[in-house]
């Protein structure tokens, strides 16, 4: 369905030692658009991210962005190219502040000037009010869903060309969710490109062009989000019924 992809995963495969995490796994993601992978706990969703971004090696396939080969490319010079990784359980460095943390997602564009950095920051908060107030404020002393904000708008101030979210919803109430999630629908509708990994199937659906569905590592079905949805014996199988 994609003329151009941005992303282009060609039979993947990614083995912990005996464990083969990801089997023989191909899908792509065209520009602009959010795609989201689905599936239970261990369905391989966070070792393909990790493979993308160079964590993990692949055992074989290739991952190709726009066109060019990324595996075999350390972490630093993957992020050069442009794909930023916000990783699960959103780390953000303790001991620096919120504009400290939000500023280190733009080392992969190295030679802007600290002033226009900072007025970027200062941009940032206007997708993030919520956090504003705290951009001098520790990292250590924020709650989870303020501690996603930050990670968010970290890896947006990367200028991605392809963003990857882990579970940006994991552990979060409800109202957190909802805010974290306009965030991202406001991050598609400024065009940026993105694969997203979530458990929380309504949400990650509800932003989504199109969704995968994997299992044991191997892609069991894709479609539009409302199709995937729409489908009882799939909710209940592998959605979760969320
Ligand atoms: P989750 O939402 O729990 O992270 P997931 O779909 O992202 O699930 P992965 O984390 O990619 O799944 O894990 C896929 C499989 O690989 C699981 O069987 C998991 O136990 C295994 N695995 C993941 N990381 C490692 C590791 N560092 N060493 C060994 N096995 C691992």
């Amino acid at each position: 369905p994609v003329s151009q992809p941005v992303l282009e995963i060609r039979d993947l495969t990614v083995r912990y030692g005996e464990i083969e995490a990801v089997r023989g796994l191909s899908f792509v993601v065209g520009t602009g658009e959010v795609v989201t992978l689905l599936g239970s706990n261990g369905a391989g969703k966070s070792t393909t991210l990790k493979a993308i971004s160079g964590l993990v090696k692949p055992a074989g396939g290739s991952i190709l962005l726009d066109g060019e080969p990324l595996t075999g490319l350390k972490p630093e010079a993957i992020v050069r190219r442009g794909v930023a990784h916000v990783p699960e359980g959103r780390r953000v460095f303790p001991g620096l502040t919120v504009r400290e943390n939000i500023m280190l997602g733009a080392s992969n564009r190295p030679g802007i000037p600290k002033r226009v950095l900072r007025d970027e920051v200062e941009a940032m908060f206007e997708l993030f009010p919520d956090i504003r107030r705290f951009g001098d404020a520790l990292g250590w002393t924020l709650s989870g869903g303020q501690l996603q904000m930050v990670a968010l708008a970290r890896g947006l101030m990367a200028k991605p060309r392809l963003l990857l979210l882990d579970e940006p919803s994991l552990g979060l109430a409800p109202v957190i969710v909802q805010a974290v999630f306009a965030i991202i629908a406001e991050v598609r509708r400024r065009g940026t490109t993105v694969l997203l990994v979530e458990q929380n199937a309504r949400m990650g659906l509800s932003v989504a062009d199109r969704g995968y569905v994997l299992e044991t590592g191997r892609l069991v079905l894709e479609g539009d989000p409302q199709a995937l949805w729409a489908n009882d014996d799939i909710r209940a199988a592998y959605l979760g019924g969320r």
